[in-house]
């Protein structure tokens, strides 16, 4: 791209949401890190003095020129759109050409700056430029610095002290400050970022491949074997594509849903429709009152967009946005699922790091990798060998042991069954209920159930859920139904109630029936009330705890 700055013809002006963008340390940070990025760099250094009001961005990107410089905070003046046509083409993060500009009347601004040798032919030094308010420049001179941009952001709002006076305390406002590094780092994985406060380093962030390698350094108790990602390419248009981080629901999840993050064309969005989708996704996997880990980030056509809908551009409109709800349902069910890859990963969670203690490094076995013709579907691909305290299944598969609860498994198998198929059926004789209140018998109604009385404090059920039908304690479990909650709890509770119990002695094949069937089931993970179903030893864990990589068959002749 040539990069001319030009100011924005009026019409365009007139279509383009106008508004103050510049309202706190945290907002100066986004726009001019913003820039870094669409300048193409790949390392920004962020420096902040909150006490001076003080902000400044270094970065390696394309830089400007002389003439750019010149330009680059009067009023609506950018290099990335020119003309009304352009706003259906954005795909830089800014295009309004508002940042500096309102910057040179909300504060002091200086910028160094030296255009990239890819961007410019011949050679051109360094311009250090001060801007006086409004954006026209106060002070020029050469000045020594490497390819790249430098702007410097000092006393913001020191004209208007009433303005700092309405925001939180300092460090609420580095929170702030902290967030918006985190969020658009996470949007662009592939740079390095290095945040110091009061001239000590605060935090740095590496550069990763992917959102999902990216995550971790941003979330403490995440690890990576608690994510699974998914890159998805949609067939709706060459320009569409999916990348979904999915915090697995029995690794991780939080009190809060401040891990459910939109994000569209590089920039972190709200976007209520696509979160209430993601938590829709999670139904029934989490304990009570838990929040999954799960970011999105959508790469759309430009043309589908439309970025004016507040001057932050932190909301959007997006044509056919149930088209893209299908699509992140679809993806998150397929990362829940249990698939040949997930069974085979070694992955290492830290509880069962903790169980077996490794105490030496990592990576200096290989496990037997699984022959690659075997069948990819995911039935036999556990293999039960056992059962331990009339609890637990043991399960193998070429990657590891398992071990499964059998009665949450199954819970999670009969609960699944249910919410695809209940069924109420008659039964002969009726059963037969003592003392129920009004509200019982309305919430049994509700339920689907034929109930009606049967004499002085009597009623006579005379259908059932159908899974509760071979059961002796029938009646225990439409009183406990009778007490309240959705058709949902409803059948979490009838599935709990039907699940073989614990303490059940199980033949092979009734154990080998149990897996297959749990295997398919849509949230393997986690049983109706978020516990989760399985551990796994990894053949690799295993591995290293019996220190299988010591030489000593050949020394011992073994
Ligand atoms: P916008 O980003 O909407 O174009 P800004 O006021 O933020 O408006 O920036 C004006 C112009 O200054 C940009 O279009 C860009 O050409 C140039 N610019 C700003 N920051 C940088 C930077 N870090 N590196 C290179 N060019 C920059
Ligand atoms: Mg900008």
């Amino acid at each position: 791209m040539v990069s001319t700055i030009q100011v924005l013809p009026k019409e365009v002006v007139h279509l383009i949401t106008a508004g103050e963008v510049i309202d706190s340390l945290a907002a100066v940070v986004r726009e001019l890190v913003e820039n870094s990025l669409d300048a193409g760099a790949t390392r920004i250094v962020v420096s902040i003095w909150p006490e001076q009001w003080r902000v400044r961005v270094a970065d390696n990107g394309c830089g400007m020129n002389l003439e750019d410089l010149q330009r680059a905070a009067s009023a609506h003046s950018t290099s990335k759109i020119h003309s009304c046509a352009d706003l259906w083409k954005i795909t830089s993060l800014g295009f309004r050409g508002e940042a500096l500009h309102s910057l040179t009347t909300l504060a002091e601004l200086e910028i160094l700056s030296r255009p990239s040798p890819v961007i410019s032919a011949q050679f051109t030094g360094g311009t250090r430029v001060v801007y006086g308010y409004g954006g026209q420049i106060l002070h020029q001179q050469a000045a020594a610095i490497a390819p790249g941009t430098v702007v410097t952001v000092s006393n913001l709002f020191g004209s208007c002290i009433a303005r700092r006076q309405g925001l939180p305390a300092i460090a609420q406002q580095m929170k702030a400050v902290q967030a918006t590094i985190y969020q658009i780092a996470l949007c662009h994985p592939q740079v390095a970022w290095q945040v110091w406060q009061n001239d000590r380093e605060w935090f740095n962030i590496s550069p990763a491949g992917t959102m999902g390698k990216l995550l971790p350094q941003l979330i403490q108790q995440v690890r990576p074997g608690d994510l699974q990602e998914l890159q998805i390419e949609l067939s709706s248009s060459p320009q569409h594509s999916l990348n979904i981080v999915v915090g697995l629901p029995d690794r991780c999840h939080r009190h809060r849903p401040d891990w459910v993050r939109v994000a569209v064309n590089g920039r972190m969005v709200k976007a209520p429709e696509l979160e209430q989708t993601i938590l829709g996704a999670f139904h029934r996997t989490l304990p009570r009152d838990r929040y999954p880990v799960c970011c999105l980030h959508l790469l759309i056509s430009p043309d589908q967009i439309n970025w004016n809908r507040n001057p932050a551009k932190t909301e959007i409109y997006l044509n056919d946005l149930s088209y893209w709800q299908k699509q992140v349902s679809q993806a998150i069910e397929q990362a829940l699922r249990l698939n040949s890859d997930t069974i085979q990963e070694a992955v290492h969670t830290s509880r069962v790091g903790k169980l077996i203690k490794v105490a030496e490094e990592s990576g200096a076995y290989n496990i037997n990798p699984s022959s690659p013709s075997e069948d990819t579907s995911t039935s036999h691909t556990l293999k039960a060998v056992g059962q331990v305290n009339n609890t637990y299944i043991v399960a193998e598969h070429p990657g590891g042991l398992w071990l499964v609860e059998q009665h949450i498994a199954h819970e999670r198998i009969l609960y699944e069954q249910l919410c695809d198929r209940w069924q109420i059926v008659p039964i002969e004789p009726p059963i037969i209920l003592y003392q129920l209140s009004s509200l019982q018998v309305s919430q049994l109604q509700r339920l689907g159930l034929d109930i009606e009385p049967f004499g002085e404090q009597l009623w006579a059920i005379r259908s059932i859920p159908a899974m509760l039908q071979q059961r002796n304690d029938c009646a225990d479990a439409i009183l406990e139904l009778s007490r309240g909650g959705d058709l949902q709890t409803a059948q979490v509770a009838v599935a709990c109630r039907s699940a073989i119990r614990n303490g059940t002695p199980l033949s092979l094949p009734e154990m080998q029936q149990i897996l297959d069937d749990w295997q398919r089931t849509r949230n393997p993970r986690t049983c109706p009330h978020g516990r989760p179903i399985f551990l796994s030893l990894e053949e690799s864990s295993l591995a290293r705890f019996f220190r299988r990589h010591w030489v000593i068959g050949k020394s011992h002749g073994i």
